[in-house]
């Protein structure tokens, strides 16, 4: 592990696997020999900077040469810069995706702080229509992960559809209860497309807690998955 002096700066190369909406770099860490085990993705919303944080902390510790599953510290950096939930065109890129499900009514979610989902983002002119997606589909079809973890916030839990002993293992590991869905549809979802590309997709919702408190809990649990370290646990 990098000792905690030298933990301020990422030390491994990045691939860019494409351009967002308003030409930053979408960024990976990590091997990109097909297939992979475990492909790990944060901030498709904005507006969650939080998952892109205790990912980079697990980041940061890892030893360059020893990342065995890929990284994606944020799918969607404009919205990131933006500190918006949509990208740059104002589409929210967890419902762009091209499924059988995909709709074109206006998706709705809360603010921060709000009790009401009543925010309207767009879903895309058409499914995949923005370069957040495309870039993200060509990188899992190259990749073929057997899995792909999504880092989200601020729900406090894990999905997995399938309850796969993989999200069993990071639900004890972080104390967050498992379900099989967030309770509500999410047509053109990132876990939609998955499911229908016969990848696991297992969804881990950070919960409302402060970064230190996140960092403590969750950041080790990252580090052993990007490092290979779970596979011994997982049964
Ligand atoms: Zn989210």
């Amino acid at each position: 592990m990098i000792p905690r002096p030298e933990r301020g700066v990422l030390r491994h190369p990045a691939w860019q696997y494409g351009k967002s909406e308003q030409n930053n770099a979408l960024n990976l860490y990590g091997p990109r020999i097909a297939p992979v085990d475990i492909l790990l993705i944060a901030a498709m919303h904005g507006d969650e900077n939080e998952t892109t944080v205790v990912l980079s902390e697990a980041l940061r510790r890892i030893l360059p040469g020893n990342i065995k599953n890929p990284v994606i510290l944020s799918t969607n950096p404009d919205g990131a810069l933006q500190g918006t939930r949509s990208n740059a065109r104002g589409v929210d890129l967890n419902r762009n995706w091209p499924t059988a499900n995909w709709s074109n009514n206006t998706v709705y979610h809360k603010d921060h702080g709000g009790t009401v989902q009543d925010i309207g983002l767009s879903t895309g002119e058409s499914p995949g229509s923005e370069a957040e997606t495309q870039a993200l589909i060509d990188c899992v079809k190259r990749l073929q992960p057997r899995t792909v973890i999504s880092l989200h916030a601020p729900l406090a839990c894990v999905e997995d559809p399938q309850t796969t002993p993989l999200a069993q293992w990071v639900a004890s590991q972080v104390k967050l209860p498992l379900v099989p869905d967030v309770g509500y549809p999410t047509p053109g979802s990132f876990g939609s497309w998955a499911v229908e590309q016969n990848i696991n997709i297992i969804t881990w919702e950070l919960p409302s807690e402060s970064l230190a408190d996140m960092i403590a809990s969750h950041t080790p649990v990252l580090f052993k998955l990007i490092t290979g370290d779970y596979e011994s646990e997982v049964i």
